[in-house]
């Protein structure tokens, strides 16, 4: 196969250019066909696990219609939660080392943000999602360091629908309350009304993500519409002691479901729903203009054209690592909107190669 000629070809470019950037991954992961989709119609016609994709509309034959690309890693349909969770593991681990680090998951709605981030339930393990699996781990770690180090831990939990950021762990009313966490200056999320929760178990977790998902759904658009398109951020704030040194260490770790990228069609959106699509796209690109800025070592990054990118700014850059999940839906009928996916996807990794070095 000339592939294997155009793809060893790529990887040694693709190392040469990882090497200049270092705190930038992008994982790709394509999601299983649901029932009812037409599997012989699948756009996706290598995933390899060096993190090698091609994709091929295979409707539309033609010359063109092949196209490549390589992330850090590739995760087939057959992926399961797990796997996925051990290649995140180092990067969510070292929070608690004092790094701060943001998770995204990007993609059209459908393509499996949610199912990566959270899971498609909770009440069994082997489902649950980055998030849950993060906390548990980091329980777990904290835990058997605690003879040296004391650890405390914080959550907070944010949606931005309309460039305006909403507390979802919000205690008034009649939820039960966990208690703030009382500290001046937070590293990390600059939300100032948002409340911090301390938690201390999966249980304490869990009481929250249902307080998190109740205040979502309170709204006049209905949960899975709404999820939709506004961005959820779960931010994990970790604070240690460590006790030989007296000193403290401060870590985060921000966990964001992003609105679903599809571009809306501009002549059939009006009202509500083109204002919308409009602050998406906007708030989208102005995340993929700060990664990409981040990426160049750009002397200038934009942080303040959006909100998602200013309450994320002190763990965007410098020392912060950053990791995208790049979702894909494997349906033909997905393929431009896969092709856009992994247009952004490029961009943000900054490694470019796509149809110029897959036509030989
Ligand atoms: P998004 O958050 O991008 O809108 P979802 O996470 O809601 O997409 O996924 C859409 C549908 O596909 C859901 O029914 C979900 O359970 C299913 N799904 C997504 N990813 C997977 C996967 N890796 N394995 C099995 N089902 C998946």
């Amino acid at each position: 196969e000339n592939y294997h000629v155009v793809l060893a070809e790529n990887r040694k470019l693709y190392n040469e250019v990882q090497d200049l950037k270092g705190n930038i991954r992008v994982y790709c992961r394509i999601r299983p066909f649901l029932p009812g989709q037409n599997q012989n119609h699948s756009t996706i016609e290598f995933a390899g696990e060096d993190g090698e994709l091609i994709v091929n509309n295979p409707i539309k034959q033609g010359k063109d219609s092949r196209k490549l690309f390589k992330f850090n890693k590739v995760f087939s349909q057959a992926a399961s939660q797990e796997e996925v969770f051990k290649d995140t593991q180092p990067l969510i681990r070292s929070v608690l080392d004092g790094y701060n680090v943001c998770i995204f998951a990007y993609g059209q709605t459908g393509a499996g943000k949610t199912y990566t981030m959270s899971g498609p339930s909770l009440s069994s393990k082997s489902d649950w999602g980055v998030n849950y699996r993060a906390l548990h781990d980091l329980f777990h770690i904290s835990h058997s360091r605690r003879s040296s180090i004391m650890y405390e831990i914080g959550v907070q939990m944010v949606e931005i629908y309309n460039e305006q950021v909403r507390d979802l762990l919000s205690t008034n009313g009649p939820q039960k309350r966990l208690g703030i966490w009382n500290t001046t200056q937070p590293n990390g999320l600059a939300v100032p009304d948002a409340s911090m929760h301390s938690v201390n178990s999966m249980t304490d977790v869990l009481e929250l993500m249902n307080i998190g998902m109740t205040n979502r759904a309170t709204s006049a658009t209905a949960l899975n519409e709404r999820s939709s398109r506004s961005h959820s951020v779960l931010s994990i704030h970790v604070r240690g002691n460590d006790l030989k040194t007296n000193t403290l260490l401060r870590g985060c770790l921000h966990l964001v479901d992003l609105a679903g990228s599809e571009r809306v069609d501009r002549s059939e959106a009006t009202g509500d729903r083109l204002k919308e699509a409009q602050h998406i796209n906007k708030s989208l690109s102005a995340l993929g203009d700060v990664i990409f800025a981040l990426a160049q070592k750009s002397s200038h990054v934009p942080y303040r054209n959006s909100k998602l990118t200013q309450l994320l700014q002190s763990s965007l850059g410098g020392q912060a690592k950053t990791l995208m999940f790049v979702q894909l839906n494997p349906d033909v009928a997905s393929y431009s909107e896969t092709i856009s996916t992994l247009k952004f996807a490029e961009r943000v990794s900054g490694v470019e190669l796509g149809a110029a070095r897959s036509n030989k």
